[in-house]
């Protein structure tokens, strides 16, 4: 039953190459910098949260007291209303993108989703796999969406109810589409029957800390939102967070006997250690101590992108966003940095992890490639 030595020291060298590789990164938008010792010993179990978190259940090797924690903490800090919320911890931003639009499409099922050009490349295959018709709008240079171009999108179909999928952080330049201009815009068009769905994959665990604070939440009119729970939060396994309106989850959830539970849940079985992590992180931050991580990070961007122009590269950033966009590096630094590049620009995300010393070394390999002179 035990490993031969040639496949042990397979995994050691693993182990060594994981360990350089999460050293180096900083083009992608997540943190490393956690500690879950405490949480190793239920790696011995086969935790499974089967089912919907808040209802009864025979199968009891669950972590689902913990994931209602969680997911509590969620809604009263996105602004929930009140004992109208529902919510579960899921396998990260896809999947709570795609309960978004499901329930979009149960509640409004003639609905077209407008979306953004910049918009996460998951989204396309969300919307193949339900069917829904689309249209995508234009964005701005930034990455937000180009509001004229959704008024007048809208104002040519005002007899179909309109589904606004809005980015609450881009994937290239972290743009945050604004849900009052969108409210704004589908009230002046009149549309009584609609529905929003904030994608905060990415800014859902730092937007809340943040002055002024960006409307993208339930008191923002989002009527159910996505997080990543390994982005900005951290964990070793990919998660994340849904959380939509009780109400509308109502009209959908089908009764099963089998488990004696809700069928709510995209997947049956659900990972029960990662509501763990979140817990974990929820409970040793508190509040203030992710308010805290939030102004590191925005802290480290300020400076990466100043330390950037004073050395002659046209870099920049959106508001209070922790990503810093510049033209496309060398291939060598990208490999080096694993800096996520398209349409000839290339980002850093200042997670909290981020070090100044690795913004000035970046900084350095950019200048000494000569397909990276100053512009
Ligand atoms: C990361 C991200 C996603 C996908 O989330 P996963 O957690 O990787 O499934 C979707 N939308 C945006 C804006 C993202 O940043």
């Amino acid at each position: 039953m035990a490993l031969s030595t040639s496949d042990r020291a397979r995994l050691q060298a693993f182990l060594e190459s994981t360990r350089l590789n999460t050293q180096s990164y900083l083009g992608y938008p997540v943190s490393k910098d956690f500690e879950f010792e405490d949480l190793v010993e239920f790696l011995r179990y086969p935790l499974n949260n089967l089912g919907d978190p808040f209802g009864d259940s025979t199968w009891r090797v669950d972590s689902r007291s913990f994931e209602r924690e969680v997911i509590t903490f969620f809604a009263e800090l996105l602004r929930a209303p009140k004992n109208d919320w529902w919510g579960y911890v899921t396998n990260g931003g896809t999947e709570g993108n795609l309960y978004g639009l499901y329930l979009a499409r149960e509640l409004l099922p003639k609905g077209i989703v407008y979306y953004s050009q910049d918009t996460h490349y998951s989204v396309a295959k969300n919307l193949h796999f339900l069917g829904m018709r689309h249209i995508m709008i234009r964005s701005q240079k930034n990455g937000e969406m180009d509001y004229n171009d959704l008024r007048e999108t809208l104002r040519a179909r005002r007899d179909i109810p309109p589904i606004i999928f809005a980015n609450i952080g881009t994937t290239m330049t972290e743009a945050r589409d604004d849900l009052n201009t969108i409210n704004h815009i589908l009230d002046e068009l009149a549309f009584s029957q609609r529905y929003v769905h904030s994608d905060a994959a990415l800014c859902g665990g730092m937007a809340p800390f943040m002055e002024p604070r960006p409307a993208f939440d339930f008191a923002d009119g989002a009527d159910s939102i996505s997080i990543s729970g390994h982005k900005f939060f951290g964990s070793p396994i990919p998660c994340g967070i849904v959380l939509a309106r009780k109400c509308n989850v109502d009209r959908i959830a089908r009764s099963i006997s089998y488990i004696g539970n809700l069928d709510t849940t995209i997947t049956g079985s659900r990972n029960g250690f990662t509501p763990l992590v979140l817990w974990h992180t929820i409970r040793s931050q508190g509040v203030e101590g992710l308010a805290a991580r939030v102004q590191h990070s925005l802290d480290t961007a300020s400076y990466a992108e100043t330390r950037m122009r004073n050395a002659g590269i046209s870099a920049w950033r959106n508001p209070n966003a922790i990503t810093v966009v510049f033209p496309q590096v060398a291939e060598s630094v990208k490999q080096k940095w694993q800096l996520a590049t398209a349409n000839g620009q290339s980002h850093v995300i200042c997670m909290p992890n981020v070090t100044r010393a690795q913004i000035d070394e970046l900084v350095e390999d950019m200048l000494a490639t000569p397909e990276n002179v100053p512009q």
